[in-house]
């Protein structure tokens, strides 16, 4: 199975049509791999994550996850098949646990603590009065920055998908986060994943990096440049 194939994908955004920021961009990924995708900062990485999820429409080309057109899923369906972490996670305004679950009832206290140990949450939140059904919003953060992303991977180990996509997941955050999210991860996590970042340390997860420069993906020639080691 092709987990992701990009083929000959144009784009630009609308209210820039005459500057094109992917042209005859393709990508290929087999299900399970782990792919790091680097490139200089305005390159399009987070275009083309866009693009897989529907966003925005391409302009030319196609794009396909598990060997189907994203344009024949619906947008449900989709959502699916995919699960982000964003750079800047947020919680929603309800408890922890229907940030966690998204308001699915099926999932058992067992499975909610044990994705939360796996992100090493389980203290942070054992400490508050009202645990899991602690009420959070923007305006109350109750959890760190760090905490809230790691909150949002576990949500995303917690639903199945075949696609976890990680824009820059910790690149607002300490080394501890990034370490304990890319952990978790490759311990808990089989599908395949996109990983943007401009750490090269994050890159240890992925099996192989690719560059993105002019619209191009291409195998990265070296280690550690044009990436910065921070
Ligand atoms: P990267 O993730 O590689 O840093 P992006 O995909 O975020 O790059 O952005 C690629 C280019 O598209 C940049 O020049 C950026 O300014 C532009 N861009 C990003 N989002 C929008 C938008 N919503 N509207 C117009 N231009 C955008
Ligand atoms: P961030 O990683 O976003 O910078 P913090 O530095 O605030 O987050 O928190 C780092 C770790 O310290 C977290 O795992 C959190 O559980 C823990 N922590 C935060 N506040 C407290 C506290 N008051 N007592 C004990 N541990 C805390």
């Amino acid at each position: 199975i092709q987990a992701v194939a990009l083929t000959d994908v144009a784009f630009a955004y609308p209210q820039r049509p005459t500057a094109p920021i992917l042209r005859h961009t393709d990508l290929r990924l087999r299900a399970g791999e782990r792919v790091g995708i680097v490139g200089p900062s305005g390159a399009g990485k987070s275009t083309i994550i866009k693009l897989i999820m529907r966003w925005y429409t391409p302009d030319q080309g196609t794009i396909a996850v598990n060997d189907r057109p994203i344009t024949t899923y619906s947008l449900d369906q989709l959502r699916q098949q995919i699960n982000d972490v964003p750079q800047v996670a947020q919680v929603f305004d309800g408890t922890l646990r229907e940030n966690l679950t998204l308001r699915v009832t099926a999932f058992t206290d067992a499975q909610l603590w044990q994705v939360l140990d796996w992100v090493h949450l389980t203290a942070a939140i054992r400490r508050l009065p009202d645990q899991l059904a602690t009420q959070v919003s923007r305006d109350r953060p109750i959890l760190s920055a760090g905490e809230v992303q790691r909150l949002e991977l576990a949500r995303a180990l917690l639903h199945p998908s075949s696609l976890l996509i990680l824009d820059e997941p910790t690149s607002n955050l300490d080394v501890v986060n990034e370490a304990v999210i890319l952990t978790a991860v490759q311990h808990h996590y089989s599908g395949t994943v996109i990983l943007v970042t401009h750490r090269e340390s994050s890159l240890a997860l992925c099996d192989r990096v690719l560059e993105l420069n002019h619209g191009q993906l291409r195998p990265r020639q070296h280690a550690g440049n044009p990436v910065e080691t921070k």
